[in-house]
């Protein structure tokens, strides 16, 4: 199958095939294909009336919520390149972002934009603003959830959901093609200042139409946005594929488990992906039955790595295998995932959960120090070509040049693949430890603590030691009402791993550090504050 070479394009051929069926579901409030067209028309409208071009960047900055498919979609009828912006960014990340990439307009929250936003986007030059109203999850107040009132509008901005109700027409001779930059994603900096890598169109539409025939649900089903969309992962495994699919997108704002398993309740998806810590929330949360599971016909995890720990104790205590998954921003998202029918298999020696094997037109070679191919099973750097990775990263030639030789990824991962294609990500390059010239994999020693009845997460790195060079520590956070001692832990690993590998020193920490989409920051429990 051909994908649609643009996203407008799938979203037009979605509303043609299903105009009243639901696009975006938020709480009690729903919006259709049309409503969505038309919406998103008229944002486009006033954007190109604004000065907004074809190639211009629109920086977006907003959690789930019908918004943000709004404004996206608009901007891209407009002509534009999306930039999505973290809405936890701080003022300075912001303003890096967007200066940048010369960013034209920007679409925030109304809150963001009086507290700190307005100094960024001045400093920047950002010429025009869009607000969308803040919502207060906690409240589930009516007219608030559903996102039609506002706050106060600040002043010199207009605010999103009343231009998209003037009615605008989008402006004509936009059209993107499927070599458009559709994103410029900044990497969720876990290993250092972000780079914008840039999305095309056709890496999108690609990677969503995987995930329709890869992961297949029948069209017009419920779509859980459980990722952030301003992630690749919530951008392409979950809006793009559920447009792709004439689905139903249900948003809840931002993550958090109890609010999540209450939708789920409510819209009963068929599908959704995460990081494998929503899953670990999920599932420990106390409210948490079989039968919010039960509308799942698949779940996927990516971005992240998945304990197959967590895969058998979700299923025996919920029902859904977890399907695993792996990408990048500079993937697009996917570029290996696990086939339907199938499950993914554990390397016997290193208890490993294979991430599945690599997509059609995806070539994932395993190369040494040198840019040589290893043998299967052999371990090395995982490099990635395909339809879904990058052209490179905004304005930086260099780190594009190194980062794609010839255009082919070098992830930064290691992994290897087995003899039946199956691919397994053993970890990330920068982050082995080196214990007393041992190598350590933070991984390994993580999937040994998920086993431990009492961890809800687990977290392992190196730190400094005057006699090994480096020694492993791990930090780990408890299920809700269980107490144990670091120690204790400490002796469950050490009988189930060599004597360099398991962690002598286990720190327990209410929660460990998460980036908002969800992945555990092992760079801020290495190096505090
Ligand atoms: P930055 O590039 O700024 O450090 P990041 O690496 O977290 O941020 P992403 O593109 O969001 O940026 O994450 C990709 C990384 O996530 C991969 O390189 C890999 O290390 C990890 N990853 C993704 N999926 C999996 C998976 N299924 N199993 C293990 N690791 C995974």
């Amino acid at each position: 199958v051909t994908p649609p070479a643009t996203v407008v394009h799938s979203f037009r051929a979605a509303v043609e095939r299903a105009p009243e069926h639901t696009a975006l579901a938020y709480f009690d409030g729903r919006v259709s294909y049309r409503e969505t067209d038309e919406l998103s028309d008229s944002v486009a409208g006033h954007l190109a009336a604004r000065g907004v071009g074809r190639g211009d960047r629109v920086a977006i900055m907003l959690q789930n919520s019908p918004q943000f498919v709004i404004g996206l979609l608009g901007a891209w009828k407009a002509g534009a390149t999306v930039v999505p912006l973290n809405p936890m960014y701080k003022s300075a990340e912001v303003g890096h972002v967007l200066k940048d990439a010369e960013v034209g307009a920007l679409i925030c929250s109304d809150r963001g934009w009086e507290s700190y936003l307005r100094e960024s986007a001045a400093a920047a030059s950002v010429d025009v603003v869009l607000t969308a109203s803040e919502l207060d999850l906690q409240t589930r107040d009516d007219e608030r959830v559903l996102g039609f009132a506002r706050l106060e509008r600040p002043s010199d901005t207009d605010d999103l959901l009343d231009v998209a109700r003037q009615g605008l027409a989008a402006p004509e001779g936009r059209e993107l093609t499927a070599d458009d930059t559709a994103l410029i994603s900044y990497t969720s900096g876990t290993s250092g200042t972000p780079k914008g890598a840039m999305n095309l169109h056709r890496g999108i539409t690609y990677n969503a139409e995987r995930q329709r025939t890869g992961h297949p649900v029948p069209e017009g089903s419920c779509y859980f946005a459980l990722a952030p969309l301003f992630h690749i992962t919530g951008m392409v495994c979950e809006l793009a594929a559920c447009i792709a699919n004439a689905g139903t997108l249900a948003l809840a704002y931002r993550f958090e488990a109890g609010v999540v398993l209450d939708a789920f309740a409510e819209h009963r998806p068929a599908y959704t992906v995460g990081p494998s810590t929503a899953f670990m929330a999920l599932g420990a949360h106390p409210a948490a039955t079989r039968e919010h599971f039960a509308s799942f016909q698949v779940i996927s995890s990516g971005g992240a790595p998945v304990p197959p720990a967590l895969v058998e104790k979700f299923r025996a205590g919920f029902g859904p295998y977890i399907r695993n998954g792996y990408g990048l921003t500079e993937c697009t998202a996917p570029c290996a995932s696990v086939p339907p029918e199938r499950e993914a298999p554990v390397d016997p020696a290193s208890g490993t959960l294979s991430v599945g094997v690599p997509g059609p037109d995806t070539v994932v070679r395993i190369l040494d120090d040198t840019g040589e191919e290893v043998p299967f099973g052999e371990q090395g750097e995982i490099a990635v070509s395909g339809p879904q990775v990058v052209p490179g990263y905004w304005r930086l030639p260099e780190a594009t040049a190194e980062a794609f030789p010839d255009g082919e990824l070098r992830t930064g991962d290691i992994g290897f693949m087995d003899e039946d294609g199956w691919l397994y990500v053993v970890d990330r390059k920068k982050d082995m430890i080196n214990a007393s010239g041992f190598k350590v994999w933070p991984r390994e020693v993580e999937d040994v603590l998920y086993t431990h009845p009492a961890v809800r997460e687990a977290a392992v790195v190196g730190i400094p030691d005057e006699y090994r060079g480096e020694t492993v520590k791990a930090y780990v956070s408890l299920r809700p009402g269980v107490t144990v001692k670091g120690a204790e832990i400490s002796a469950y690993c050490a009988e189930r791993l060599a004597a360099y590998k398991y962690p002598r020193d286990v720190e327990i920490l209410p929660e460990l550090p998460k980036t908002t989409s969800g992945k555990i920051l092992r760079r801020e429990l290495r190096f505090p504050g």
